[in-house]
Parts: structure tokens; sequence; C-alpha cells
């Protein structure tokens, strides 16, 4: 499956703002955008351009794009379909995209980054509903569980991983249950429970064009 492969703090350096795809370091000093807040590249610390609506809209869409690791056509997809469903266009929008399975699981607290928590999908180790899914992409619906079954070493590792993401809280929409690493999906996301500031608005005029 296509996915990104650029280094993780050029696109948050792009964006301009922390987009945490590497977990605990996001948080520390370490971080790209700490210790240099300009633009990759030769010219990246060059005088900033104040950007165009066009601007604005595009630079958007890359933010939550690169948030997710979705990239353009997976992207697209998402908008037709938010763009056909009953509802706030940009609102669905969001919601598809933390409807995913690897977000998912980030969510719960199993991975320190999505990147990781698509890997994690795609070694076989998630079941929904009892059954084995190893598609990032699946998306959850209400009343779902999503559940992580391991071997006792790679259930040691995730261990770990909770104690790193011991800090983040599990959204209200899952239910949560540390002891058999399993979550239900008690109701869909709404916006207010993304962590991330979007303004879903300027993605929607950027595709209405
Ligand atoms: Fe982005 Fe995390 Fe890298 Fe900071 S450390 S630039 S938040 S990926």
């Amino acid at each position: 499956m296509a996915r990104y492969t650029d280094a993780s703090c050029r696109l948050c350096r792009r964006e301009g703002e922390k987009l945490f795809l590497k977990g605990p370091r996001c948080f520390t000093e370490k971080c790209a955008i700490v210790k240099r807040a300009y633009a990759p590249g030769q010219h990246g610390q060059g005088r900033k351009q104040k950007l165009s609506n066009y601007g604005l809209q595009l630079r958007e869409k890359q933010k939550v794009k690169r948030i997710y690791g979705v990239l353009e056509r997976q992207f697209r997809k998402y908008f037709r379909i938010a763009s056909k469903t009953k509802g706030v266009t940009g609102k669905v929008l969001l919601q598809l995209l933390e409807r995913r399975l690897d977000n998912v699981i980030f969510r719960m607290g199993l991975a320190i980054s999505r990147p990781q928590a698509r890997q994690i999908v795609r070694h076989n180790m998630v079941f929904v509903n009892s059954k084995r899914v190893n598609i990032p992409s699946f998306l959850v619906d209400k009343d779902d569980v999503v559940s992580v079954k391991t071997k006792e070493k790679a259930a040691k590792k995730i261990k770990e991983i909770m104690d790193l993401s011991k800090d983040r809280t599990v959204p209200s929409w899952l239910e949560f249950d540390a002891a058999s690493l399993s979550a239900k999906v008690i109701r869909l996301p709404e916006k207010t429970d993304i962590q991330q500031q979007i303004q879903e608005q300027l993605i929607v005029e950027l595709y209405s064009k």
C-alpha cells in the first residue's frame, strides 16, 4: 500500500506546526519544530510569504492528509463519500478519517504514532468483532469492538507503548479496556474529539472549486 516515506519531521516543518507523527519525541526538545521552526530545504529560512486563499486551503488539506497518513487519491475518495453523505461535508470527512482502524489503534494508546498503529494493523494483530482485519483504512462503525491480540513478546512491547502513551486520553467515543486491550465504539467521532485544530471548511472550499 502506498504511504508517505518522506521524513516525518519535514512534513511538520512544511506545515509549520506539530503534526505529532513520531510519538514521544514530539513532546520533547528534540522535536524538529522546536529546533528548526522554519520550512525545510535551502530556502526554508527565507522571508515568509503571505498565503493566498488558495494557498491556505491547500496547506490545510496537506496538513490533514499528513496527520492521518493518507495520500491524495484516498483523501479525494473520502471527500467524495463525505459530500454524498447526509450531514456537513467537512465534519463527515473528519469523521471518516477518525474512523480508520489505524487511527483507532493510535487513539486507544496502543501505538505511539499513527504510522506505528498502521504497522500493528498490517502485522495481523488487530481484530474487529473477533475477525482479523489487517487493512489500516478499514472504517469502524458504532458498536464495533476493536481488540489487539498478540504473542507474549509483542504484548510486552504494547504494554511499553501504553506506558509511553499514558498521558494521552482515550477519546470518549471509544470505551477502552486496558486489561483486554480492546475498545468498543460507543458512538461515531465528532470534530470535538479530534485533538488537532483543523479548519475543514478550507478543504471543502478547495475541492468544491
Ligand atoms: Fe513533528 Fe514529532 Fe517531528 Fe516534532 S518530533 S517535527 S511533532 S514528527
